[in-house]
């Protein structure tokens, strides 16, 4: 009997071992699978992530979850690197076909407490009244929702974001809204970024060739964006600004392919437990940074000196500029306020901006190059504007 109760003692105290400290989880919240416009298979896809150390991602096909029956063809060599690493037991095909996993049997195959979660989403994918593409992603979403069609391009957000909320509170589910590659056919306004009342995150860094985040002779680029839209929330609006997110968007998963390939981009969230709500949640907060390799030990303001002051991970003979850019009091857009080389960069508030925020670059290349960007980098939020 004791031996019993002592059992049930270590069981309980196994459970219970108070809370774990707060960690980095590192995730891709945008990735094409055979359920859209991607080339692969969604388990192929999620094994992919799981095995480059990624803890958690979502899947997101245009205007679908990855439910219900769909059979495929499939040409090439998928089917057979498909069975060689599932097994032909998991793969069913019939007369040239084969039936895609939907997300709850890819999940039971890829999950793994603590170590790799999945989150469903749909890339909500339409164009507006007047004419702009608009592509927007709805994160742990529990129904298939249409693209709403409103009249100009911020209704047209405003519209589906409502319509996610909605479906997020009729299910019972945390669902997080964002605005996709801004710069994508030159879809997306800063003006409309700002015009919508409970948006909270816009990608800045998509990894993609060819959408356009750099910008170009006529166009800003996604960041500089970021910062306008950021300024005229915070102005004319009396707003909160967006957060920033770098995301995969990978459709291009079979070898030789390179405009949309995994691994250039992701979000690291600093989170006491791999779960949606606790994942959600911190970054709803502003806990996290996007990178495209740049890894950080730490990001910290202190409310009280005012101060933002980051913590940067490298390697031997790897160097570091951080820019501190913030909006100015007055100011429309985002100026550099302060460069600081080394892998401690602080930068105290003066007093005269409406918020600062840091990009970190590497001296070194990412490790899936892109055409868009030579460098590794890292974009911590914005802070000090409460
Ligand atoms: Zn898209
Ligand atoms: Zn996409």
């Amino acid at each position: 009997m004791i031996w019993l109760a002592f059992g049930i003692l270590l069981t309980w105290a196994g459970l219970g071992q108070g809370r774990p400290e707060e960690r980095w989880w590192k995730g891709n919240l945008h990735t094409h699978s055979f359920w859209s416009d991607g080339d692969e298979f969604p388990e192929m896809v999620a094994d992919w992530y799981r095995e480059h150390g990624y803890h958690f991602l979502t899947l997101s096909d245009h205007n679908v979850l990855s439910v219900g029956e769909k059979w495929i063809k499939v040409g090439g060599d998928a089917l057979l690197r498909y069975e060689a690493k599932f097994g032909k037991d998991w793969v069913e095909a019939r007369r040239g076909e084969v039936r895609l996993k939907t997300f709850d049997e890819v999940r039971s195959r890829v999950e793994e407490r603590d170590r790799f979660l999945m989150m469903p989403s749909e890339e909500i994918t339409g164009r507006s009244g007047d004419g702009r593409d608009i592509h927007m992603n709805a994160t742990n979403l529990g129904e298939v929702l249409p693209v709403e069609v409103g009249g100009t391009l911020a209704d047209t957000i405003v519209r589906n974001q409502q319509a996610v909320m909605a479906s997020a509170k009729r299910t019972g589910r945390p669902v997080m809204f964002h605005v996709n590659h801004p710069n994508y056919k030159w879809g997306v306004s800063a003006d409309a970024l700002a015009a919508v009342a409970d948006l909270q995150f816009v990608e800045i860094w998509n990894g993609v060739d060819n959408d356009n985040d750099p910008g170009d002779a006529t166009h800003i680029s996604s960041e500089a964006m970021w910062d306008v839209a950021n300024a005229l929330r915070m102005t004319q609006y009396g707003r909160g600004p967006l957060y920033g997110l770098a995301t995969d968007d990978a459709h291009d998963h079979q070898p030789g392919k390179t405009r949309a390939i995994p691994g250039r981009a992701w979000v690291m969230v600093k989170a006491r437990f791999l779960s949606t709500e606790s994942l959600l949640n911190a970054m709803s907060s502003g806990e996290f940074y996007a990178s495209s390799g740049v890894r950080l030990k730490d990001v910290r303001f202190d409310r009280e000196a005012r101060r933002l002051d980051l913590a940067i991970e490298g390697v031997a003979g790897e160097k570091f500029v951080t820019k501190f850019v913030g909006v100015k009091k007055g100011g429309k857009a985002g100026v550099v306020l302060a460069e600081v080389a080394g892998t401690n960069p602080s930068y105290a508030m003066r007093g005269d901006e409406l918020y600062v925020r840091a990009v970190v670059s590497s001296s070194l290349t990412p490790e899936v190059p892109s055409q868009e960007d030579p460098y590794q980098r890292a974009w911590t939020q914005p802070v000090g504007w409460r």
